[in-house]
């Protein structure tokens, strides 16, 4: 069972469930910070489709206070650090109407392109409401209890007079430099420290006022035990940063059942990070892997699917390279195939799981549709002569449906993005206009290779897969490991030593061209006698050894048996070019001469 089946499994399908997750708003979001909301709406999901009474909703915390200057924007933020995000204006042009709006709408657009169905709301709604003025008051007064269990559970010690409550500074607007000491049942006493904290300075104010309707907010971790009270909530997942033993989660959970007797804590759902590696993805443009910018480069439900996949409590580590990027794809790709496969069909227990991760990664349901290969519109985007949609359709063997091309189309962008942003050099195709200084470092065997398969080119199938074939039975027929005669292949066109499919490459590119690449290098028949060569030995043990399942031998136009195959290699001097073909049918080339390979 999946994972968020197995959560499923463990909620009672009789109440109805808040799941709940939220984001404090105080810059440009990391893609980080998407795996949670898919967690939790996959969650939501699962709850949904097993027929629970289910809502998720994902809040703004936007009461916390600024408490560092968002990059590049020194000068405008400075003199708001310390201020509830909700009260910091927005940066100059930015249409929103304060900064926590500015933050999170971007963030919000790549809930919609995701298809996350979440509930969204903005904590200063529930403050200046009157909301929350009931639990204020509850907190307010079981000040002693939460500096309690606070010590008890983390160690950390608060003074005698600690208030578990900021309030906005009536004389300078900050929050997070505000200090209760005292709670009447009606008002609070507050300082506003100058030394507080190191980001921002209060002013010194020394005062007393109202703790309600919005005047002030309870610490970050308090606000969970509110939320979960009043909402309440039956899910909430944390990062595992805050889910260790002695963490802030584990002091809310205490803090909940000691002021709220006989209470629940949501379900935890403890995951780990999403970590963006590679060269460039975190250096770019500065502020590293932006939500935004991910949603821009993957297509929705590969972004969803990179996310669900694993178990939350395993970290995820995302790379941009080509060898993370293709494997991504065709895992997907796989699923996807699998999910709508005779097996899932049949109720597979496998196959019916690769249906759930799909559904799970769809941002809406369009069912089973044709995906295009993410390495071959790799190749296509960098071939500037070809239509990548008709070549698209022609490798499907029929037009591409509305929703295909649409799905295309995603990945054309995706490609494209990858290789003006993230491709390295090495890792782009592009095919050398003359043949590459590297090429003459090719043996023998690959240069015969090459001329053996342009000879075979005029008359060959113009498909993939066809020219795919042709390209082994030749490596088979020189003969050549086939490891070394795609290297060849990549070498001579790309001046690389790994590309796209080359039945691909060979099928998109013009054949003449192809031929005449391939054609110009020559080589040295005694060197290739040397590379290619077997002793008599060599060639009886192959002989011999059922995996090589050999079915018939010829030499020149003699049909020999297994028997006379070995009392003619056995009789030498000179080179004898065995033509043997295995069960299979697949046609292979065995040269043996005296001084070749053991
Ligand atoms: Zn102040």
């Amino acid at each position: 069972m999946l994972w968020f089946d197995q959560i499923a499994e463990k909620l009672d399908p009789s109440r109805p469930i808040i799941v709940n997750d939220s984001k404090t708003p105080s810059g440009r979001v990391h893609v980080g910070a998407v795996r949670g909301v898919i967690i939790h709406d996959v969650v939501y999901r699962a709850l949904k489709s097993r027929g629970f009474n289910v809502s998720y909703r994902y809040g703004v915390d936007d009461y916390d206070p600024l408490d560092e200057i968002p990059k590049g924007q020194d000068e405008f933020f400075r003199q708001h650090l310390g201020k509830p995000l909700c009260n910091v204006p927005a940066p100059p042009g930015s249409p929103a109407a304060d900064v926590a709006e500015h933050f999170i709408s971007e963030f919000f657009q790549v809930f919609d392109e995701l298809g996350v169905g979440a509930e969204r709301y903005f904590v200063r709604n529930l403050y200046r409401s009157g909301a929350w003025n009931e639990v204020i008051d509850t907190m307010l007064r079981n000040a002693a209890t939460i500096r309690r269990v606070r010590f008890e559970i983390s160690g950390s010690k608060r003074a005698e007079n600690w208030h578990p409550f900021q309030v906005v500074c009536e004389n300078c607007g900050r929050i997070g430099t505000t200090e209760v000491v005292g709670y009447d049942g009606k008002e609070v006493e507050y300082h506003c420290r100058p030394t507080l904290v190191k980001w921002a300075q209060g002013c010194g104010h020394h005062g007393k006022m109202s703790p309600f309707n919005g005047n002030g907010k309870l610490p970050w971790n308090i606000e969970w035990v509110a939320k979960w009270v009043t909402f309440p909530v039956g899910v909430e997942g944390a990062g595992k940063d805050h889910s260790t033993a002695g963490g802030s989660r584990e002091v809310s959970e205490a803090t909940m059942r000691a002021i709220y007797p006989g209470s629940q804590p949501p379900y935890n759902i403890p995951y780990e990070f999403f970590l963006v590696g590679g060269r460039k993805m975190s250096s770019s443009k500065g502020v590293g892997a932006l939500a935004r910018d991910m949603a821009d480069f993957l297509p929705p439900e590969i972004l969803r699917f990179v996310m669900l996949r694993s178990q939350p409590q395993h970290p995820v580590d995302f790379a941009a390279d080509e060898e993370f990027m293709v494997k991504l794809f065709n895992d997907y790709d796989r699923v996807h195939a699998r999910a709508y496969s005779p097996e899932a069909a049949a109720g597979d227990p496998k196959a019916k799981d690769d249906k759930r991760t799909f559904d799970m990664s769809q941002v809406t349901d369009e069912g089973g549709y044709y995906d295009a290969n993410f390495q071959l519109v790799t190749a296509l985007a960098q071939m500037p002569h070809l239509d990548v949609e008709a070549e698209i359709a022609r490798r499907k063997g029929a037009p591409l449906s509305e929703v295909e091309r649409r799905h295309l189309r995603r990945r054309i962008q995706a490609a494209r993005v990858w290789l003006d942003t993230y491709a390295a050099d090495e890792e782009k195709i592009i095919v050398r206009q003359s043949l590459p200084e590297r090429a003459k470092t090719l043996s023998a065997a690959q240069r015969a290779f090459l001329r053996a398969v342009a000879a075979q080119l005029p008359g060959a199938p113009s498909d993939d897969d066809g020219l795919q074939a042709l390209i082994f039975d030749a490596a088979r027929m020189t003969p050549l490991p086939s490891g070394d005669a795609f290297k060849a292949i990549y070498r001579v066109l790309l001046d690389r030593e790994s590309g796209p499919r080359a039945g691909s490459l060979l099928a998109f590119l013009e054949r003449d061209f192809v031929i005449a690449r391939f054609n110009e290098l020559d080589y040295d028949r005694d060197a290739l006698m040397r590379e290619t060569a077997v002793t008599a030995a060599a060639f009886a043990t192959w002989l011999r050894d059922p995996k090589s399942k050999v079915s018939s031998i010829r030499l020149g136009q003699d049909a020999l048996s297994v028997e006379q195959a070995l009392a003619r290699a056995g009789e030498g001097p000179g080179t004898l070019d065995f033509v043997v073909t295995a069960a299979d049918g697949k046609t292979q080339l065995k040269r043996v001469a005296e001084g070749g390979a053991e």
